[in-house]
């Protein structure tokens, strides 16, 4: 069995309406994450309340971080769940635990109930990230309590976690099941961010190499790109990033820059390209401009496709599929970096589910 991905809500900031908004949808941030006994839900943004029939599976909520957009709908979806048991993951920030974070907002003068008074059986569980994610294991059996490490499992799920770079914090999620792994970067800015910035930037070392190396041979990853490259130049340490950074991102998992957590898989024995969908639109970014934004992704990755068809000194080139991929034109080609494999990188949008599994097409 494989895990299946729908998008419930992929805007950034804040939520939007307008007819111009409906392709890629204006609910905020909201991931589910399904396996036959899991319904795991990655961020509270307006998106939960679109959630579909999950069938009696166990929800568990992962929060990325408490920023409005990522919790907004969750006194309302709260109380439509009564009688359900749901557990809620979030890292502790500014010394408060997770319920504490949900609680500035889930009470008055801001909300006429507080959290204790859902009918819902709610479960808190604090959790920590360190760098050294993958190397982790599980310790999350009590309930309300806190994970003192940064990987651990609902069911027959592991989730690691990373920490993000972004002001205040956020965690970035990698849920592997069954040989199959998505990651979630929301919120995430490539470029490490100096004091004297807006941002409390919390990583270590360059942002993008480690999410790379938290990302290696995932077979799903969603990146945050809410802003244009020329909009990131005056929204610098917002948090945010490009899909300029998504295309990188992909070069450094192809050219096998996989850190301590892998060895270096060329495309011919993994046979499988880098799969990224950019989430987080801004909420200025209507249809046209996202389908714009898409098409010039598509340029530039052809362009690169091309300029690696330069450089090969045998093989026979590259053709285009249906889909307007390009793809290795036969089983000689040569390993050339950055794309060996094209990388498939799409602008994500609402409502839209994937199986997570070694033959998505996005
Ligand atoms: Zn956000
Ligand atoms: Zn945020």
């Amino acid at each position: 069995m494989n895990m299946t991905l729908t998008i419930l809500g992929t805007r950034g900031s804040m939520a939007v309406s307008a007819p111009g908004m409906a392709k890629y949808g204006g609910n905020t941030t909201c991931y589910l994450i399904e396996t036959p006994e899991e319904a795991i839900i990655i961020d509270a943004g307006t998106g939960i309340m679109n959630l579909p029939d999950i069938q009696g599976k166990r929800i568990s909520l992962l929060i990325t971080h408490a920023h409005i957009d990522h919790i907004m709908g969750l006194p309302m979806f709260l109380g439509r769940q009564a009688g359900k048991e749901i557990t809620i993951y979030g890292e502790t920030r500014d010394g408060l635990t997770i319920k504490e974070q949900l609680e500035r907002y889930i009470s008055n003068p801001l909300w006429p109930v507080t959290m204790d008074e859902y009918p819902v059986k709610l479960t808190f569980k604090d959790i920590t990230t360190d760098n050294n994610a993958a190397n982790n294991t599980d310790n999350t059996d009590t309930a309300n309590s806190a994970i003192n490490n940064s990987s651990f499992n609902i069911g027959d799920v592991t989730v690691s976690t990373m920490p993000s770079n972004h002001p205040g914090g956020s965690t970035i999620y990698r849920l592997d099941y069954n040989g199959e792994s998505v990651v979630i970067a929301t919120d995430f800015e490539h470029e490490e961010v100096t004091a004297s910035d807006c941002s409390q930037s919390t990583a270590a070392g360059n942002p993008l190499a480690r999410l790379a190396a938290f990302s290696a041979s995932a077979s799903l990853i969603l990146y945050d790109a809410q802003y244009t490259p020329e909009e990131y130049e005056k929204c610098r340490g917002y948090g945010h990033s490009t899909y300029v950074q998504a295309i990188e991102l992909a070069e450094k998992l192809a050219a096998g820059d996989r850190g301590a957590f892998g060895d270096k898989v060329s495309c011919k024995e993994s046979a499988e390209p880098t799969r990224i969908l950019l989430i987080h639109h801004a909420p200025n970014h209507d249809d046209a401009f996202l389908d714009a934004l898409q098409a010039e992704i598509d340029r530039t990755l052809s362009a690169k496709m091309v300029d690696s068809d330069k450089a090969m000194t045998t093989g026979t080139g590259l053709s285009s599929d249906s889909t307007g991929v390009n793809q290795p034109a036969s089983s000689t080609q040569p390993m050339y970096a950055p794309f060996a494999c094209p990388p498939q990188i799409r602008l994500a949008r609402e409502s839209q589910t994937y199986i997570i599994n070694k033959n998505i097409i996005l």
